[in-house]
């Protein structure tokens, strides 16, 4: 606990220049509307959203797809009334005994966890007999107004991952449904961040030792792996972020209602990738995405320690 203070202080002291932007980071509807985003060193990765739903669609004979909203964009014109669907890929092993969600797209202007999909795609439909423990489920993209705008941010204005208390967003809405429905074992949420290289952040019902696991194969797999958290303090271990019930508390007060908040509240562990934003290296920012995943498939889910962090 005391490291955990330590750091959080510290890290408020180095990520000063980030402060002066925890209004927008913290709230739940802090712009205007889908905003192009570009604070804190993000390079955009163009992503053109028709290609990647038609891409998507080339995996219906392998998976099951569905589609489970549409999202109105109101700043496509009245004259040209626009919505973009929210897309849910099953492999076809709905009675395996454990159950893993990967979500991709929650922020629309990090593309890489987009990016990855298909390449996750590939690596399930391969059907390895290491994979045959798990029904996995992607709801992609979670946030396909902000996906079309280069956005953090819904047609409103809101960030969906601080929604997940009053669920005012329909984005936010779509994805409780299908935790409730689905009642995954774990998530995968595949962001960026701007700390230097790759980091994941595991919740307080997840599992320390995945949580080293996927980092160590991260590492071998030729990714830069960040030192510090996007907040700027130093990680105890390079790479990992463990967020236990002192972060549960420290967002509830903040009023920073994440997806990762909601599934702990519920039992459920979420693995969140954050790939570097600032880097134009595809490789450093897609690949690490996808070697999360086949890690946590081929890694025993372990009990869920990470809860006193
Ligand atoms: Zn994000």
């Amino acid at each position: 606990m005391i490291s955990v203070l330590v750091a959080l202080v510290g890290g408020f002291g180095l990520g000063c220049a980030r402060l002066k932007l925890a209004p927008r980071y913290l709230s739940r509807c802090p712009a205007e509307g889908p905003e192009p985003t570009s604070d804190l060193g993000i390079r955009p990765i163009p992503l053109d959203l028709a290609a990647y739903y038609t891409e998507l669609a080339d995996y219906a004979d392998a998976f099951e797809v569905t589609e489970v909203a549409r999202i109105p964009d109101p700043t496509a014109g009245a004259a040209a009334a626009v919505d973009y669907p929210i897309l849910v890929l099953r492999t076809p092993d709905r009675g395996a005994p454990k159950r893993m969600l990967i979500v991709a797209g929650v922020h629309g202007n990090e593309a890489a966890g987009l990016l990855a999909v298909p390449r996750i795609l590939d690596l399930l439909a391969e059907r390895r007999p290491a994979h045959a423990d798990w029904a996995v489920t992607i709801l992609t993209p979670a946030n396909p107004v902000g996906v079309a705008h280069s956005s953090r941010y819904n047609a409103e204005g809101c960030d969906i991952n601080r929604d997940f208390q009053d669920s005012q967003t329909l984005e936010a809405r779509v994805l409780q449904e299908l935790i409730v429905s689905e009642r995954p074992d774990l998530i995968v949420s595949l962001h960026e961040g701007a700390q230097d290289g790759f980091m994941l952040v595991v919740t307080s019902m997840g599992s320390e030792a995945s949580g080293r696991a996927v980092v160590e194969a991260v590492r071998e797999g030729e990714i830069e792996i960040s030192d510090s958290h996007f907040l700027g303090f130093a990680l105890g271990t390079p790479g990992l972020s463990k967020e236990g019930r002192f972060y549960d508390w420290l967002k509830t007060v903040s009023r920073h209602y994440t997806l990762g908040l909601y599934a702990s509240r519920r039992g459920i562990g979420t693995y969140t990738t954050e790939s570097d934003w600032a880097t134009l290296d595809l490789g450093q920012r897609v690949r690490p995405h996808v070697i999360v995943v086949e890690t946590l498939l081929e890694t025993p889910h372990e009990k869920q320690d990470v809860g006193a962090n």
